[in-house]
């Protein structure tokens, strides 16, 4: 493709850039020695510092505030289906070792801006792809996203799932349907670590699943202290760590989630990995207003995992965000047994882990409850995270102990 405009930077403001950050925001760019009149949403444009140096190269929509997104740092890279496809190859091959196992057939093949692909996502789920398009550059660069990933993997089918509220920002539309191929049953059934998953791609969260709490799941399979424990899952969505908790001996699991659909997946998983005769129930109800049942009811569980959704989306939301953590954890700390888990999840990027265990600390206070640090959880290996890009990281789980004293 062809660079169809010219971005001159204000003064000072190429620092982040030059530093790796895949980011032009509008207050970056000196309007009046920019040439943009001719540029379409998603078009390619050269991005040069207020000596008129040349910094980066990456696609341009005037809908958004992050005006640009950088895909090259070199000058010599020409931007076209062949770029798309060498960048997809990158991201798919460091996916290797988890293409290699044979009991995980659901992860994360392009991590976005974390991938040097700004905008584009692709999961795989068994023979089958999703991806969402974020961006209109990547809207642009579609239909050859779409062939190199036919070329490359040669799944059975590819779907997108470009339902996403940020399209808006972008002037875009919402866009779900089969790309390429056949369409995917639904459900799709997944397996991770040998456990099996019934996964909707056509509505479910995400682009279907959290893959991006694979390693969490993983630690439930390995946690010694759930043998006959009670655990309650809030915010349990499709019930996947109950499944993982009963596979590792809980007693008795208890999913709480607002959406009635979600548990009825639940009870599928559960199903589907013979575990129909494990204690279970599962709630329909608001997670504050379940555990303060709870409470003052009296009744206790030996774990606790709280995996609530994204509480902060701007700065603005962060006070209000901040006490809906501590609202939950200190719920949860009033209805833990002496020596139990608190495995407990913010996915809000803007709150970092510093910050979240002091949120976790105060509501520990609150509850007048002892408890140690065991171990962090957080995103896995296909779902890496750019140095230069501290947004790509988001999801962290700290996984406390209640004191017995
Ligand atoms: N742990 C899950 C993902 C949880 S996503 C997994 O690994 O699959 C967050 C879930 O919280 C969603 O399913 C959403 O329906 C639910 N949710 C959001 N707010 C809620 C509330 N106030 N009470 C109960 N459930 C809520």
């Amino acid at each position: 493709m062809n660079i169809q405009g010219n971005v001159v930077l204000k003064p000072g403001r190429d620092k982040n850039l030059r530093q790796f950050h895949p980011w032009v925001f509008s207050g970056a760019i000196d309007e009046s020695r920019s040439k943009l009149a001719d540029v379409p949403p998603g078009g390619l444009v050269d991005v040069r510092d207020s000596s008129g140096e040349f910094v980066a190269r990456g696609y341009y929509n005037p809908h958004s505030q992050i005006r640009i997104r950088a895909l090259t740092w070199d000058q010599n890279d020409a931007i076209g289906p062949a770029w798309w496809r060498v960048r997809i190859a990158h991201a798919v091959a460091a996916r290797e070792s988890l293409a290699q196992r044979g009991d995980v057939t659901a992860y994360r093949l392009v991590n976005a801006e974390n991938d040097g692909l700004p905008g584009l996502i692709v999961d795989r789920y068994a023979d089958f792809l999703v991806i969402q398009a974020l961006t209109y550059g990547v809207e642009a660069a579609k239909e050859g996203i779409v062939e190199a990933l036919a070329g490359l993997l040669k799944p059975a089918g590819i779907v997108e799932r470009s339902d996403v509220d940020t399209r808006q920002k972008e002037g875009l539309s919402e866009a779900v349907g089969v790309l390429w191929g056949d369409p995917p049953p639904n459900p799709l059934e997944v397996v991770e670590f040998g456990v099996r998953y019934p996964v909707d791609v056509y509505a479910g969260h995400k682009t279907g699943f959290y893959l991006d709490q694979r390693d969490s799941r993983r630690w439930l399979l390995d946690c010694s202290g759930l043998a006959g424990a009670e655990v309650l899952n809030a915010f349990s969505y499709t019930g996947s760590f109950g499944v993982c908790a009963a596979l590792r001996g809980a007693q008795r699991i208890v999913n709480i989630d607002s959406s009635q659909p979600a548990l009825g997946v639940a009870r599928q998983a559960m199903a589907l990995n013979g575990l129909d005769r494990v204690a279970a129930e599962y709630i329909a109800a608001d997670v504050f207003q379940q555990l303060r049942l709870y409470r003052d009811e009296g009744r206790e569980f030996d774990v606790v995992i709280l995996d609530p959704p994204k509480f902060a989306h701007s700065q603005g939301q962060l006070d209000r965000a901040l006490r809906g953590y501590k609202d939950i954890n200190l719920l949860a700390f009033q209805i833990l047994r002496p020596g139990g888990l608190l495995v407990t999840f913010s996915c809000s990027g803007l709150v970092d882990p510093d910050l979240f265990q002091k949120v976790v600390f105060g509501a520990s206070v609150d509850a007048e409850r002892q408890a140690q640090v065991v171990g962090w959880l957080g995103q896995p290996e296909d779902h890496p995270t750019l140095l230069s890009f501290p947004e790509g990281r988001y999801l962290k789980g700290l996984v406390c102990r209640a004191a017995r004293y």
